[in-house]
């Protein structure tokens, strides 16, 4: 009798069923981006060991295009004990779950957070793929975010290609990180450094004292042109001489490597402040660029694409510090043509 019942039942738990199926999956969808594939069919990621737990996959040093899929900057994970750190997860999400799945299928360990330095599209639009983890960042670069990332998405896949940013969506950071904070991954600590604001309004530094590592995110150039985005020539200046005091053995910025990627930037910064300042100098004014020549970087990636972008952005900035120079006591005076000239 009891059996009849049941079965007489049996459509309406199965309605039930289903239904709870389909909430599971919803859920499921929710939680996780993409179920993750099986270990002998991820594909693997090219990881560098750079010291002991941390690894780096470097980017091509070159402009965003399909052929680099956008993956410009380096990717890194420090891991430990089973656990990994992810700093500037990449591009898109294609990329990320890469990164996540190499993660587990070769580290076999589970990522604890992932961090994004700067608000550049080709660092943190891979957050997508970690969307059900913790993200963090300074206030700075998730105010800008909020502020960009839905241009800059649009702006990427027109570089990138659609091919390689399929699926991605904007994911904020959710953990607000700050100077002095400590971010531990099993035995390993990194400590996050006093904000920077030269390549962006707001740059993330991290350090790891135990094996003299630093991430600069977008503060250390080689082979390519700095980019001064949102930042600013001086504080960029500034921020060098302060990472060079810690005297790191590995720097991670655009591109991976030792301290000559601070000096190289340095240089570059420096030529760039001097030159902008002798052409005011010389009577120039903001309207001829190509008065600023700095063509022993004309062979770095970028340069054509961005030497008159960075020549506009530091003359608006030095503009000040020219006249500060200019009516100094005892500076000799300006001559009152060339002050007409960058009108004032
Ligand atoms: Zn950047």
């Amino acid at each position: 009798m009891r059996a009849v019942r049941w079965w007489g039942r049996l459509p309406l738990l199965s309605l039930l069923l289903s239904l709870l199926l389909s909430l599971l999956l919803a859920f499921k969808a929710q939680a996780g981006p993409v179920a993750a594939p099986p270990c002998d069919r991820a594909e693997p990621v090219p990881w560098r060991e750079l010291a002991p737990g941390v690894w780096v996959w470097e980017g091509a040093n070159e402009e965003v295009s399909p052929a680099n899929a956008g993956h410009v900057a380096p990717t890194s994970v420090v891991v430990d004990s089973g656990e990994a750190l992810v700093i500037d997860p990449g591009p898109g999400l294609q990329h990320g779950l890469r990164v996540r799945a190499s993660i587990r299928c070769r580290f076999k360990a589970r990522v604890v957070q992932v961090v994004n330095t700067h608000a550049h599209a080709e660092n943190v639009l891979a957050n997508a793929a970690f969307a059900d983890l913790p993200i963090a960042a300074d206030a700075g670069t998730r105010e800008a975010m909020v502020a960009r990332c839905p241009d800059c998405l649009q702006s990427l896949t027109q570089r990138a290609g659609d091919a390689a940013m399929a699926g991605t969506t904007i994911v904020w950071p959710g953990v607000r990180l700050q100077p002095g904070d400590a971010l531990r991954v099993g035995r390993l600590t990194l400590q996050v450094l006093d904000r920077e604001q030269g390549h962006t309004a707001s740059d993330l530094v991290l350090w790891m004292p135990q094996h003299r590592v630093l991430w600069a995110g977008g503060l250390a150039y080689g082979g390519r042109l700095p980019e001064l985005a949102q930042g600013s020539v001086e504080q960029w200046l500034a921020a060098l001489d302060r990472l060079q005091r810690l005297q790191p053995l590995r720097v991670v910025g655009s591109r991976v490597g030792d301290a000559g990627l601070l000096d190289a930037t340095q240089l570059y910064l420096q030529t760039l402040r001097s030159r902008v300042l002798a052409a005011m100098d010389a009577g120039r004014h903001a309207g001829e660029l190509q008065a600023v020549r700095l063509d022993e970087w004309a062979g770095w990636a970028g340069f054509a694409e961005r030497q008159g972008f960075n020549t506009q952005r530091a003359w608006r900035e030095l503009e000040p510090v020219w006249m500060d120079q200019a009516t100094a006591p005892g500076a000799a005076p300006a001559p009152p043509a060339s002050v007409e000239q960058v009108g004032r």
